[in-house]
């Protein structure tokens, strides 16, 4: 396990399955627990023993199960409140709070706002409290979601909603995939020096048993290559090397469908 303070809240880190991570929340100033896509109860069970404090709610990203499977025994334990994308309600196990970019949900001593990043899965939602980013399967280190329900065009605005959030933003996103990512993004993006120090370092970082999650905005945007399409010199270098259209979009699409085959 490993903690962040954050001003109001404190994020809790834990491993789950083979590589997902289960995050759960801390309040400063009130009596919220929340844990966002419990892919296993007993690890966020154990976790509130050990804290002493019950869990008030789930906030879940989207509805695969690796990501929703705690909803149920969590929601009998503790009768916590299981919050979800309005859009995406009939998925989501146990969902009592429906939310989307226009209603938010209330959590005291928490300001939260909803991004709807759609694409991964359609009424996939991200969680922004302050300077930290819940995205589940949208955004991850030096990677992106597979479009399993949206198209590239949905993707590449959820994207961009990402990448205008502040440089400082930590990114909790719920899969350590960071390391081959960026063997693909070495191969896309050869001449990065920010990149070639990134894969330094989080290999070293995965040597010692380390977490790479949370990455920040900023290093995202200098290293990730789904994000890199919105650097023109990038853009541009990548459409002409591949022959496409020289647009953020095309170039998107390209490297998306060229990961599924990598
Ligand atoms: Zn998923
Ligand atoms: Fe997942």
């Amino acid at each position: 396990m490993w903690s962040y303070q954050h001003q109001h809240f404190t994020v809790h880190q834990f491993p789950a399955l083979n590589d997902n991570y289960i995050y759960l929340i801390e309040a400063k100033n009130s009596d919220v627990l929340a844990v966002v896509d419990p892919a296993d109860a007993s690890i966020v069970n154990q976790a509130c023993e050990n804290l002493g404090k019950p869990l008030t709610h789930i906030l879940n990203t989207h509805h695969h199960w690796d990501h929703t499977d705690g909803n149920k025994a969590l929601k009998q334990r503790w009768n916590c409140m299981v919050v979800g994308a309005a859009d995406d309600a009939a998925r989501i196990p146990y969902i009592d709070t429906q939310v989307s970019e226009k209603v938010f949900p209330k959590l005291d001593g928490l300001d939260i706002q909803v991004l709807d990043v759609s694409g991964h899965t359609l009424g996939h939602i991200a969680y922004v409290i302050d300077d930290a980013l819940f995205c589940g399967d949208a955004l991850f280190g030096a990677g992106c979601g597979r479009l399993f329900e949206g198209s590239p065009e949905q993707m590449w605005q959820s994207l961009q909603k990402l990448a205008a959030l502040a440089d400082t933003t930590q990114v909790y996103c719920a899969h350590e995939y960071t390391l081959p990512n960026l063997r693909f993004a070495r191969n896309v993006d050869a001449d990065n020096k920010e990149l070639e120090s990134r894969i330094h370092r989080d290999t070293q970082a995965r040597m010692k048993k380390q977490p790479t999650i949370p990455s920040n905005i900023a290093l995202e945007k200098a290293t990730n290559p789904f994000l890199r399409p919105l650097d023109d010199v990038f853009m541009h270098r990548y459409a002409k090397a591949q022959h496409i259209d020289a647009n953020a979009l095309a170039v998107f699409t390209h490297l998306r469908q060229s990961k599924d085959r990598w």
